[in-house]
């Protein structure tokens, strides 16, 4: 009884100490961390994008109002003056456009390299989460495989405490809860192997004149006693 009950703290254990829920805590953090990094680099894109926006609207507008100019100097309306002052700020016009273009560039040449990053950590991310779905499915197979042992121990167990005195198992169970998960230990060579406390020979001798059906525990720790070939009596 105490070998399944030991049996079954081990496998408890065992559950709650998968090296797969190691693994799955580490992989959700770089799971969540890949997901901000994800959120900023859209966020960064978003930007680059209204900047490109912007900047490919004040391209327009400069080519729109060289265009009413030209029409203007066509239409030959005006004085000599004001076609003069049209000229010149064609020129000025032509001049702005070519350094706003030059902006529309370099803004489109750091978007590219946003949406490039928005790429790779979304690789990443997925590349994370199909990770993540990896060790969730071996935290269930050994979670499995441990509730499957932990039903046939269960089922042993049953069947001995079916057989044992009630008062036996009773008293068992008073003294595994009080005792760290251990009952009944065996005496091995004079020594309690619940406690590891060595049995003082009045002790031995007291064990060695009780009936072998009598149930005996140790004075020190008062776990029960169970005589092995080796216990030294
Ligand atoms: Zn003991």
């Amino acid at each position: 009884m105490q070998g399944l009950d030991t049996r079954l703290a081990q496998l408890e254990h065992k559950r709650r100490t998968l090296p797969e829920l190691a693994e799955a805590e580490k992989v959700d953090q770089r799971l969540a961390d890949l997901r901000d990094v994800l959120v900023a680099a859209q966020t960064a894109e978003g930007d680059v994008a209204r900047e490109q926006k912007k900047a490919e609207a004040d391209v327009e507008q400069v080519v729109n109002r060289a265009v009413r100019d030209r029409q203007m100097l066509q239409s030959g309306r005006g004085s000599a003056k004001d076609l003069e002052n049209i000229q010149h700020e064609l020129q000025t016009l032509a001049k702005r456009q070519s350094d706003l273009e030059d902006v529309v560039l370099e803004v489109m040449e750091r978007r590219e390299t946003a949406q490039n990053r928005v790429t790779e950590m979304t690789v990443q991310r997925d590349e994370a989460q199909t990770r993540r779905d990896e060790v969730a499915a071996a935290i269930a197979e050994a979670t499995g495989a441990v509730d499957r042992d932990v039903a046939a121990v269960t089922a042993e167990r049953a069947t001995i405490a079916g057989v044992l005195p009630e008062d036996l198992l009773a008293l068992y169970e008073r003294i595994r809860a009080a005792e760290f998960g251990v009952g009944a230990a065996a005496l091995r060579r004079r020594r309690c192997e619940g406690c590891q406390l060595e049995l003082d020979i009045s002790e031995v001798n007291a064990i060695k004149a009780k009936p072998a059906d009598e149930v005996v525990r140790h004075e020190a720790c008062g776990r029960i006693l169970v005589r092995v070939p080796d216990s030294g009596l």
